[in-house]
């Protein structure tokens, strides 16, 4: 069982992503690649996915004809996305000698992708990189699209690169170990998918969300292709998000906030989720989506296990903290609304009292 996805820029292809139910073609796929026996891997992974995966990947290699594969891993977990982990990545390279013609492969999340990605794009000015990503967001999300950095002082994804990996190898049968709460995260994204460009892939996902909670394989194939092919599409079209990419912050400017000011606690997919509701309560408010449409937003959320409402959160703030995001053009909000279910806008005329208006349909009071 195999998916492949060419992904092109100025219409020559430049990767494939492939959706597979095993690892076991990976050597192969790096030898189809061109890569010589005497080049060096360097897996890059993070504590949880390592000890799961790390040495069947470094087995496969060796068997495949590579003998100089390495291993670096680094704790799990938003806090290691930062410069300093970079460094010690940089340091290991040196020290195992790696040159320009080695490849690293980002093995875990998004977490391990967008940094190994940049370590990639930086050191020796751009060595190969290989995703693999784990978690169903990297799946995906991150792994596509060439997105790659770090956090620096308080600020998420500050430093970095746009840098395209040489293949986005995804084996789905890692989401049996993923945690429950990790795929939640990652439903939130692939429902945004869905509202954002179409309206069948949507309505797919709240006829199959049963066989999806289930981790059926075929269901999960199709919905993690076509969430594939949307992310494709978008980042073909505008990849340096000049236009259209920005639809893929749908949700995302209160859903930062939100994600922020609850001390991330809550997943990153859970707080987009929530940014989906106050964006879609919005786009109904504004007359473009009807009642029926939000409150099938809604329900479909709350089938895939995301929140629609957060309590001890004050409106105020969130707002305030939507315009720290960086996503700002001058002082205005460049906001994602619906047009219709499966169809999104950029709009940037909303009024502070408009905004208030969503995050406070997503606030529960609490005494
Ligand atoms: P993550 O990398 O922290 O992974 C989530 C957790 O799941 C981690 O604890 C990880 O160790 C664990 N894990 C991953 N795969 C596993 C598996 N198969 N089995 C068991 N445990 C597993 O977080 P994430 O949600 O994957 O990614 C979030 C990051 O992605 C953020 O830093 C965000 O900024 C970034 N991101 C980047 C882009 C982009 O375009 N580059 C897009 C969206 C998000
Ligand atoms: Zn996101």
């Amino acid at each position: 069982m195999s998916k492949d996805l060419p992904v092109t820029l100025n219409n020559a292809v430049i990767y494939h992503i492939q959706l597979k139910d095993s690892f076991s073609n990976f050597g192969k796929e790096l030898i189809n690649l061109g890569y010589m026996p005497d080049q060096k891997f360097c897996i890059v992974s993070d504590s949880n996915v390592a000890p799961l995966y790390g040495e069947e990947i470094c087995t496969l290699l060796k068997e495949s004809g590579y003998q100089q594969v390495y291993c670096y891993t680094f704790q799990a977990g938003e806090a290691s996305k930062n410069t300093s982990t970079v460094n010690d990545v940089y340091e290991y390279l040196i020290g195992h000698h790696f040159d320009r013609h080695d490849v690293l492969i980002a093995l875990g999340g998004g977490v391990v992708g967008d940094l190994t990605g940049f370590t990639a794009a930086t050191y020796l000015r751009g060595i190969d990189f290989i995703q693999v990503p784990t978690s169903l967001l990297a799946q995906v999300d991150s792994s596509i699209g060439g997105k790659t950095g770090v956090d620096f002082l308080q600020y998420k994804n500050i430093v970095g690169a746009f840098y395209q990996p040489k293949l986005v190898y995804m084996n789905l049968n890692v989401l049996k170990t993923l945690p429950k709460d990790q795929l939640v995260s990652g439903f939130g994204e692939i429902l945004k998918h869905g509202l954002i460009k179409n309206s069948r892939y949507f309505s797919w996902m709240n006829e199959h969300y049963q066989g999806i909670l289930d981790l059926d394989y075929d269901t999960l194939e199709e919905m993690i292709y076509e969430s594939c092919r949307i992310k494709r599409d978008v980042v073909e079209r505008d990849p340096k998000e000049l236009g259209e990419r920005a639809l893929l912050n749908f949700g995302h400017t209160i859903g930062h906030a939100v994600e922020k000011l609850a001390d991330f606690k809550l997943s990153h997919g859970v707080c987009v989720g929530l940014g989906t509701v106050a964006a879609s309560y919005l786009s109904c408010r504004l007359g473009n989506i009807s009642d029926q449409d939000l409150a099938l937003i809604e329900e479909t959320l709350q089938h895939f296990g995301l929140l629609t409402r957060v309590s001890d959160l004050d409106a105020k703030e969130i707002l305030d903290t939507t315009k720290l995001d960086k996503k700002m053009v001058g002082a205005k909000i460049k906001f994602i609304l619906l047009e219709t279910i499966g169809n999104a806008y950029i709009y940037r005329d909303l009024s502070d009292e408009q905004i208030l208006e969503g995050i406070h349909y997503i606030l529960t009071e609490t005494e």
